[in-house]
């Protein structure tokens, strides 16, 4: 039954496509890099449908100034139909797209074959996908220079604004961490960090005065790039999501260093905290350092610098953490070590005066997002990324999980 409507369907698609006279301008048009092309002939193109494949008669150009005078094909009827370089319609990327996202190449092949009567090969879902990816991200670069240079004025307005900031390592093909260190046993790395930043908003609290994040308000951005790359990237999303109107804006985050680096040079003004189970890590860390993994006193200590925390005397816990000694030298250098990520964060860590406020201390949100943007796609077994065919499933998982897949497909205007 559903063979013979896409028959039906596509046949009357394909009259649909040929009814014009194939994108026939002339004898000669503009070629889009600033010469004219010489009309040629009528040339056909099998073209992939959700329907099934068509035929579409298009009429062929060619300017032969384009490439340095090496001559270019020009088909106004493709870029009509938005199917230049590829033989796939935008509905059937649409869906190929979509499916690439969410599950293994291999599986989405399957699923299209099965729900849609849609038989393509494994390879083309994963370029189809990547395609899709990369445009994605041309869109996020184009919105990014429009948002940064203050040129859009977001509609939502929000009490508070909170930026969460993570990163989480997706395993790479060899080329790509080549020369790298890493955390393997042999000291090289098999993973490219991606850094993953979400933003929700906050206007509730619930009868005991905790806070409640505004449903469906989290959006996510991310990407394997450095630094210096992804801070213009988590501005602008704040910037999208109402930055500039938010009377509070908050930035969580674990103690990694660089997410404070970007939180001062892009959200100044802003509200820190460490995410409060990270900092509870922390003591655990210290008293199985200091008292070993199953001492009683130890469980006492760390429950005691525990009530300090909330109680938001970080002095009180640095204090004590500096007492503690070892004579393995190494353990003592791990003690100053956790007594200075106190030391560092301090400001951070004043839980109590952030609870008394109603603000959220957790980063769980961020968390939770690393795995369904990032690791429920890009962590199965045996995966092993590019950093480009990455990058684009996260762009893709971004919009998706951050309910703009649509915007993706709204014509430019
Ligand atoms: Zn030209």
């Amino acid at each position: 039954m559903r063979a013979a409507m896409q028959q039906v369907g596509s046949v009357l698609l394909e009259q649909l496509l040929n009814s014009d006279h194939g994108g026939h301008g002339g004898q000669r048009i503009a070629c889009g890099g600033g010469h004219q092309a010489e009309f040629v002939d009528y040339r056909a193109k099998h073209l992939q449908t959700i329907l099934g494949e068509v035929e579409v008669r298009r009429a062929y150009y060619h300017c032969a100034q384009c490439r340095e005078g090496g001559g270019r094909g020009v088909i106004p009827k493709d870029q009509e139909l938005d199917v230049v370089g590829t033989s796939f319609s935008p509905g059937m990327r649409r869906l190929m797209a979509r499916v690439g996202a969410q599950e293994p190449f291999d599986a989405a092949r399957q699923d299209l074959a099965e729900l849609a009567g849609v038989v393509v090969p494994t390879k083309a879902v994963e370029r189809v996908s990547e395609a899709v990816g990369a445009a994605a991200e041309a869109a996020n670069q184009a919105e990014r220079r429009v948002l940064l240079a203050g040129e859009v004025v977001p509609i939502a307005e929000a009490a508070r604004l909170y930026v969460a900031m993570d990163g989480t390592g997706v395993p790479a093909v060899p080329r790509e961490t080549e020369g790298r260190a890493g955390k393997a046993a042999d000291g090289k790395a098999k993973t490219r960090e991606a850094k993953l930043g979400c933003v929700f908003t906050q206007t509730s609290f619930d009868a005991e005065g905790w806070p409640i994040r505004d449903p469906a308000s989290t959006s996510y951005v991310g990407a394997i790039e450095t630094v210096e790359d992804f801070g213009p990237r988590i501005c602008a999303e704040a910037a999208r999501r109402g930055l500039h109107r938010a009377r509070t804006v908050i930035v969580l985050g674990d103690g990694a260093p660089w997410i404070w680096n970007l939180a001062e040079a892009y959200f100044p003004g802003a509200i820190h905290i460490v995410d409060l189970y990270h900092a509870r890590e922390h003591l655990a860390a210290v008293g199985r350092l200091a008292f070993g993994s199953t001492s009683e006193a130890g469980k006492t200590w760390v429950a005691t610098r525990r009530d300090e925390l909330d109680d938001g005397d970080v002095e009180a816990v640095i204090a004590a953490i500096r007492t503690l000694s070892s004579s393995d030298l190494k353990v003592q250098d791990e003690l100053r070590k956790e007594a200075d990520y106190f030391e560092t964060n301090k400001l951070r860590m004043c839980y109590k005066y952030f609870r008394a406020r109603g603000f959220f201390v957790g980063s769980g949100v961020v968390e939770a997002g690393c795995k369904t943007v990032i690791g429920q796609r890009l962590k199965q077994s045996g995966m092993r990324w590019s950093v480009t065919g990455a990058n684009a499933v996260i762009a893709l998982r971004c919009r998706l999980l951050s309910q703009r897949w649509e915007d993706l497909w709204r014509p430019a205007a």
